[in-house]
């Protein structure tokens, strides 16, 4: 079954070693060419992020830096990947390509700039997450004890995003943040992000703002990562099931999709461990939904819900 993952840090791996490691099968890649084929994936955003502890005048140009690997390292060197530049592109895929979508995580690389969000839009990303972690001139990340809403510089990114036909992604957003954007964001989306009712993790959303990407037909996304996804040492495929059939009872079922965060993440959920593996879940999902259901975790909905 097609898979559509809305989020991987493979592009930060291929920047770190410098292009030492070879997308098509390095080892060291959780989401590399072989593993995407081998789980059936139809569609692999791929993140900038740029570390928060680099200094803020070298942010932008480890985000070209990491942009410039997408081109000559992922497009330019396998014929089967697709540069998605824009929404209507995911349409025209042929069997046996793979479109890639380039994503931005947290605007710090851009500091006080627009000019430098419209060269990243230039270059292709399609989604624009305000913030990592921590504050930054547009918002407040989930770990910053301040907890913000938005800045003006935020708000007027949501409107740019809009203007765009750009998702503004709130995973990793303060919950003040994530309101703001619910209240001016067109196209709102939870890129990687599981529910907090199953599992009490800061990162994850609580049922009233699951509740609210639904009313404003957003999706949401869950995410791969263990401690995410159960509060026990180990985490299975039946834990994230559990943050789906919860999404489910919020009234989500055509709005849930799939954020692995690989190669960005250093646990793994048993059965999870790398993109060859996402058909475990997709097996595993298909005992407790129908095929029509499972199809629409699996990228269906995602394409029903894309900026028009
Ligand atoms: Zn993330």
């Amino acid at each position: 079954m097609n898979i559509v993952d809305l989020h991987c840090d493979v592009l930060m791996k291929l920047w770190e070693r410098k292009g030492s490691i070879s997308f098509k099968d390095s080892e060291v890649l959780d989401a590399n060419l072989e593993r995407l084929k081998k789980g059936q994936v139809k569609i692999q955003c791929f993140a900038i992020f740029i570390p928060p502890e680099m200094k803020a005048e070298e942010k932008f140009q480890a985000a070209l830096d990491q942009v410039d690997y997408f081109y000559t390292e992922i497009l330019a060197k396998h014929q089967e990947i697709k540069h998605i530049k824009n929404w209507s592109m995911v349409h025209s895929l042929n069997p046996g390509e793979i479109g890639a979508i380039l994503t931005l995580e947290g605007v710090d690389c851009i500091g006080n700039d627009l000019h430098k969000l419209s060269i990243l839009y230039h270059l292709g990303v399609l989604s624009v997450g305000l913030t990592w972690n921590f504050a930054n001139l547009a918002a407040d990340g989930v770990g910053e004890p301040r907890g913000a809403g938005l800045t003006k510089f935020g708000k007027e990114i949501v409107a740019i995003n809009n203007a765009n036909k750009t998702f503004t992604d709130v995973s990793h957003l303060a919950e003040r943040g994530f309101w703001d954007v619910m209240e001016l964001a067109d196209y709102p989306i939870a890129s990687h992000s599981n529910s907090k009712t199953i599992c009490d993790h800061p990162r994850n959303l609580t049922d009233q703002q699951a509740e609210a990407l639904f009313q404003k037909k957003a999706m949401i996304h869950v995410v791969y990562n263990p401690p995410f996804t159960s509060t026990g040492k180990l985490a299975t495929i039946s834990d994230l099931i559990k943050h789906i059939d919860h999404f489910c009872t919020l009234g989500g079922i055509n709005q849930i999709g799939l954020g692995s965060d690989f190669d960005g993440i250093d646990q793994k959920i048993i059965g999870l461990e790398t993109a060859a593996q996402h058909q475990n879940l997709i097996n595993e999902l298909l005992k407790h939904f129908t095929d029509d259901q499972v199809k629409g975790f699996a990228g269906g909905n995602f394409l029903k819900h894309l900026p028009v």
